[in-house]
């Protein structure tokens, strides 16, 4: 018998987005254990705005697993929040994304690393003397620093050994934003691999005295704020797609541009200004290759004959994936594939 080390992560009641939170289970295996030998588990929930005091239990469902590089004999537990019923919580955005293995999603994780309050390399006062256009995918120490690729790129491992599916990272537009991308298969995979990696993030940063900042606009000014595109693809869009099927997808999201923002991050109208690669968060349009769209159809899309994955540019860094997927399911599934 071995003691393994699992630190079961959830997502919390705080509002508008929630936060992650985690608490550690020693047990006993035979062997490394798999999902199905993790047992519930449970919380003080008038602690993370979940429950009141007078009936403050909520249980820990586990979803997925993950081997944790940075402990031996660690795994990550993923969980969701359920009542001691086994009704899934209020809270649990998770269970409100309708299971189909057939949909893909790419996220697109824009963040800043900040050090004291302010992104890596920023003076105490003021902004950088050298404006934006070299940090993107640069090189060197007078633009990128010394600590954020050390980070960017152990986080990149411990993500990996995890088996979460990163596709890239690279460095962003403003100086002390970078990005990483995920890729999954299935309603669930891409937003479960995707909260894990904020988490380890998160964590991360802790050694290096460094914050993992997801706020959208952090820096006023001409900086860019920080998204995360969503991509997606259906096995319609994949195999059938067609010219008639993507206008009639697309004005089935121009038809709910509220419900999709209400879902896509706090404070988005900071950054989708109709500036800096973004369309004004009250207009919809979609076009090739565009940045300035809401929706962008990748490069060889049309040529493809209107089939492939579509860029939805519009939810923030801060956005909860489970929500995206959830309403964009949501929006696909009112659309005739005929
Ligand atoms: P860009 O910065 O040019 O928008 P990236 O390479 O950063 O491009 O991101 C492309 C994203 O598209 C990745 O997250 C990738 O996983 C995702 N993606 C690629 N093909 C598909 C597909 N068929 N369905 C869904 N997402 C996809
Ligand atoms: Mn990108
Ligand atoms: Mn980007
Ligand atoms: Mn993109």
């Amino acid at each position: 018998m071995s003691k393994y080390k699992l630190e079961y992560i959830w997502l919390d009641g705080k509002k508008p987005v929630p936060g992650l939170r985690g608490k550690g289970l020693i047990k006993s295996f035979e062997k490394p254990p798999t999902l199905a030998d993790l047992p519930l588990w449970g919380f003080d929930g008038s602690s993370t705005m979940q429950a009141e005091g007078n009936k403050s239990d909520c249980v820990l469902k586990p979803v997925a697993l993950y081997p944790d590089a940075a402990k031996k004999d660690g795994y990550l537990v993923l969980s969701e929040v359920m009542h001691p019923d086994g009704t899934a919580h209020s809270t649990n955005m998770r269970a409100t994304a309708e299971d189909d293995p057939d949909i893909w999603f790419g996220f697109e994780q824009e963040y800043f690393l900040y050090k004291d309050g302010r992104p890596l390399g920023f003076p105490k006062d003021g902004h950088p003397s050298t404006p934006q256009g070299p940090y993107y995918c640069g090189v060197g120490y007078k633009y990128m620093g010394s600590i954020a690729r050390t980070i960017v790129e152990e986080h990149l491992d411990l993500c990996l050994h995890a088996g979460i599916n990163h596709e890239g990272i690279n460095a962003e537009v403003a100086k002390g934003q970078w990005e990483f991308q995920i890729f999954g298969k299935g309603s669930h995979k891409a937003a479960d691999d995707l909260w894990m990696a904020r988490y380890l993030m998160a964590r991360l940063c802790e050694k290096y005295e460094v914050d993992f900042e997801l706020y959208c606009k952090p820096i006023k000014g001409d900086w860019n704020g920080s998204g995360m595109h969503s991509n997606f693809s259906t096995k319609h869009l994949r195999d059938v797609g067609g010219k008639e099927y993507l206008e009639a997808l697309m004005k089935a999201f121009e038809n709910n541009i509220a419900a999709h923002i209400e879902v896509y991050g706090p404070d988005n109208h900071l950054r989708l200004t109709g500036l800096h690669e973004t369309q004004a968060i009250d207009k919809f349009s979609y076009a090739l290759s565009d940045r300035g769209a809401s929706v962008r159809l990748p490069v060889n899309f049309i040529k493809n004959g209107y089939k492939g994955y579509l860029e939805d540019r519009r939810p923030n860094s801060e956005a909860d994936p489970y929500q995206i997927v959830s309403r964009i399911l949501k929006t696909i599934n009112t659309v005739p594939t005929k």
